[in-house]
């Protein structure tokens, strides 16, 4: 037998791993600073590791409250409904459940390219169909209505991400306003604010409150350290927030993420030094690296370096790993994790060796 035709996916091309890079290149882990995934650089919050500790003996029960206890902590933080929360297995499943949501076969999605691979790879699992708008260089990688409106063709749901990875690009509220306000009434949009945490703008939670066709995403992965337990969520409007108890896989989100992600909420320090890091980094590397960069709202810079594949492997050699972006559709740029500040600068002086 056969599973069904899935010629047009593809798989995902995560960043690398230090210990398969250490392996391949017969390194010591310690000894590499991976830059490639946007991972927090000092860890996860020490809060959210000894809760994780903490409750490794309780892990036979099915998670329960510590799910309702986030969602209420998560609502009062967004200052909206608990069941406008989705909590998920990472933001990923949670564009899962707004795809389970929304899309009857055949339905369209927009998403940017270059972007985050995931939209399209989601919407194709819910057997939906993938269009694409552009996201330019030649206007330093503007997102806005001009730039995303005259793609549209009646798409069920219009992915934005701000910051935009990888070019660390934003989308204004007012644009996510023109957009919304430029598609059909049963078009939603899509606001992916997994770096939001790292931009100075504000979230686009205040049009979830306003309006019933704007969702927003955000996630742990990034700025609170917990790319490894998986938890992120969407922020939906009321009129519809109903429908998560109709697509979501039971128990969600894990006990050990509910709890880590409850214990990391409340360690605003481990967040600030985060964000005020990553803000020291990328005025860093655009300062000092020797090539072209373009400003960012993200934990990371994109690099434009000529060849990105060779720049990526010769500065691996040197043990520094950056993202290739050629799988985003930019073969001449390398995106650059903030580290902190050390690991920033042997970045740095690395690339332009390598330049
Ligand atoms: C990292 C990322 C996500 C979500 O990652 P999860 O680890 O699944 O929470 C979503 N969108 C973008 C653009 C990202 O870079």
């Amino acid at each position: 037998m056969e599973p069904r035709d899935l010629s047009a996916h593809v798989a995902y091309e995560a960043g690398r791993g230090v210990e398969e890079v250490a392996r391949e290149l017969g390194l010591d882990p310690d000894s590499l600073v991976k830059l490639s995934s946007n991972e927090n650089a000092f860890g996860p919050s020490p809060a959210a590791a000894e809760a994780i500790r903490a409750y490794a003996p309780r892990v036979h029960t099915y998670p329960k409250s510590s799910a309702t206890d986030l969602r209420e902590r998560l609502a009062e933080r967004w200052d909206v409904d608990s069941a406008q929360v989705w909590l998920a297995n990472g933001g990923d499943g949670a564009l899962d459940y707004l795809a389970r949501a929304m899309l009857d076969p055949g339905d369209g999605v927009l998403v940017p390219e270059p972007g985050f691979a995931y939209y399209g790879m989601s919407a194709r699992y819910h057997h939906g169909t993938v269009a694409e708008y552009p996201v330019r260089k030649a206007t330093d990688f503007a997102i806005d209505a001009d730039e995303v409106l005259p793609h549209y063709d009646g798409e069920r749901v219009v992915y934005l991400t701000s910051p935009h990875n990888p070019t660390g690009s934003e989308v204004s509220l007012d644009e996510v306003e023109a957009i919304a306000d430029g598609t059909d009434e049963e078009t939603l949009v899509v606001v992916d604010e997994a770096y939001g945490e790292f931009a100075d703008s504000p979230s686009a939670v205040a049009l979830v409150e306003e309006r019933d066709d704007v969702a927003v995403l955000r996630t742990f992965s990034k700025a609170y350290g917990l790319a490894g337990v998986r938890l992120g969520y969407a922020l939906v409007p009321g009129e519809w927030a109903d429908a998560y108890a109709r697509v979501n896989t039971p128990f969600a989100a894990s006990e050990i993420a509910c709890r880590a992600s409850l214990a990391a909420l409340e360690d605003d320090e481990h967040v600030e030094k985060s964000v005020e890091t990553a803000a020291w980094a990328r005025e860093y590397m655009y300062d000092n690296l020797a090539c072209d960069t373009w400003e960012s709202a993200g934990n990371f810079v994109l690099c434009e370096v000529g060849d990105a594949g060779a720049v990526a492997e010769a500065a691996q050699r040197e043990g520094v790993i950056v993202r290739d972006t050629s799988s985003f559709g930019l073969p001449e740029c390398v995106r650059v994790t903030c580290g902190t500040r050390e690991e920033t600068r042997r970045a740095v002086e690395v690339l332009n060796d390598c330049l």
